[in-house]
């Protein structure tokens, strides 16, 4: 019997219903991954048969999705900051409270060409955002992942954001005395063995992107006592942090003696990111 666009896509909701907050959602994304429709195309075409020859793929991938595979692993991409960026496995899938990083970023009153490093780029989310906001902006990314790196530039490529210098390695010595107007990250910050890594698409993202040892920190607490050599008197030091971190990373900026210290909640009302001014490194 022949399934209407809408009936298959209820179905297959139905099944994911136990793997997903959103399987409704989750089963009119990959139907419109397979047929090559956005959204309205699907609501408009919602009575008619759902292609015969594609009923197949879509089946397999609502299996994966059954087995917890995050849909963006299996479309391969992932809006962000409207821009549409190639996923991988390697690299973080981009979350929304990330675009508040961008947002507050955009809001300083920084020079005109400004210099700018995304450290722990990843898929190159927060650089090629700013890059496609501001393209007279020298913007720099790194990142330990040469994998991630691959992801990034060709997500450089394809928004047409391609003037960003990206760079592989581990620590920010690898630019010497350069320094930036702003260094922005959205580094790890989960602790090891927190048990909300064992729930939905997180499972399936790369660990080098989210632990930070035994309390999450160890990344923050690196940027927090290096940045300072990396930036220009009064630089920006932006990063986000866990949804109760806001506290431990306040104080850790505090006593290293940065000022000007900002909170930015996520839009759940949870302090997400946080923004100082760097203390004179002389
Ligand atoms: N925001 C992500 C999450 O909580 C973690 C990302 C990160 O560690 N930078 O799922």
């Amino acid at each position: 019997m022949a399934n209407s666009v809408k009936q298959v896509i209820e179905a297959a909701g139905f099944r994911l219903a136990a793997v997903t907050d959103a399987p409704y959602v989750d089963a009119q994304v990959l139907a419109g991954y397979v047929l090559c429709r956005d959204r309205a195309w699907l609501v408009a075409h919602s009575d008619e048969v759902f292609p015969s020859d594609r009923l197949n793929e879509f089946r397999l991938l609502i299996d994966d999705r059954a087995q917890g595979r995050p849909v963006a692993h299996l479309t391969g991409h992932r809006e962000f900051w409207s821009l549409r960026l190639k996923v991988t496995p390697d690299t973080l899938i981009p979350r929304p409270e990330t675009e508040h990083l961008v947002e507050q970023v955009l809001s300083l009153n920084l020079p005109e060409a400004a210099d700018i490093l995304d450290f722990g780029t990843g898929g190159g989310a927060i650089a090629i955002a700013l890059a496609h906001e501001r393209p007279v902006w020298r913007i720099h990314a790194m990142d330990m992942s040469v994998a991630a790196l691959q992801v990034a530039a060709e997500n450089a490529f394809l928004t047409d954001t391609s003037h960003i210098c990206f760079v592989n390695a581990d620590s920010l010595a690898v630019y010497g005395v350069r320094c930036f107007d702003v260094i922005v990250s959205n580094p790890p910050y989960i602790a090891e063995g927190d048990p909300y890594l064992r729930r939905g698409d997180i499972r399936f993202e790369s660990d080098d992107a989210l632990l930070a040892g035994e309390d999450g920190l160890d990344c923050i607490r690196y940027l927090v006592a290096h940045a300072s050599q990396s930036l220009r008197p009064g630089g920006w030091l932006l990063m986000e942090h866990g949804h109760d971190q806001a506290a431990a990373v306040r104080s850790l900026l505090r006593q290293a003696g940065y000022t000007d210290i900002g909170m930015i909640a996520d839009l759940a009302g949870n302090d997400r990111v946080i923004q100082a001014r760097c203390p004179d490194n002389d």
